[in-house]
């Protein structure tokens, strides 16, 4: 996904508006999508208009040397930029609610890291409830296949010299709001069985075979 550079595209949800019902409904996933998500890529786009130099860059590139980049775009690129990054992996991160469990590799290390798998949960739950204001809950793993959970605000991301996205969770409250109103925790709860674990082993995978 990382290749990519300007203009960037609103990329289509990998499944259908209604695929993760109950959890998020449509109209969720229409407004996160089609709006929020929509007004990052635009205006990443707008931001970078002006700047031949810039559009050679891929997404990941412009987010780890954020502070290289001339004065005027930076901000416009933290906030936008990461807001295109982190809607990305977080929709792609998803899948309906049933079935998938953590395997393979990136089940060892979560028993590892963090003693188990319940644990891991409640380690990132805490994370993504106790959240203060907007950003995003993550886990992560370094160069060496150590995971750890982080958190962000707004919509910057990690850092990306460092740490490898695993899984990240959207407490924006634009992202559950229409539903739960001002229930994160049930949100929360709820996003647990959306996760894509295959997806986050293959991202684990590359990650400690140094393809990332
Ligand atoms: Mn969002």
């Amino acid at each position: 996904m990382n290749a990519e550079t300007y203009p960037f595209i609103v990329r289509p949800l990998p499944y259908e508006y209604d695929a993760l019902m109950p959890v998020l409904d449509e109209d969720t996933l229409h407004f996160h999508h089609d709006k929020h998500y929509k007004t990052y890529v635009d205006n990443l786009n707008n931001a970078l208009s002006d700047y031949p130099e810039l559009q050679k860059k891929s997404l990941k590139e412009l987010l780890s040397a954020i502070e290289t980049l001339p004065p005027q775009v930076q901000t416009a690129v933290r906030n936008n930029g990461g807001g295109v990054y982190n809607h990305e992996l977080y929709f792609d991160s998803m899948k309906n609610p049933v079935g998938q469990e953590p395997g393979g590799a990136l089940a060892e290390a979560i028993d590892r890291d963090f003693g188990s798998y319940r644990q891991w949960k409640e380690q990132m739950k805490q994370a993504a409830v106790g959240k203060f204001g907007s950003g995003w809950a993550w886990l992560v793993t370094d160069n060496k296949g150590k995971l750890s959970i982080i958190q962000t605000a707004n919509q910057d991301v990690p850092d990306l010299k460092e740490y490898i996205p695993i899984l990240l969770v959207d407490v924006w409250e634009h992202a559950y709001y229409l539903q739960y109103q001002n229930r994160r925790p049930d949100y929360v709860e709820g996003w647990f069985d959306l996760i894509n674990w295959r997806k986050a082993g293959m991202r684990y995978e590359d990650a400690i075979r140094g393809k990332q």
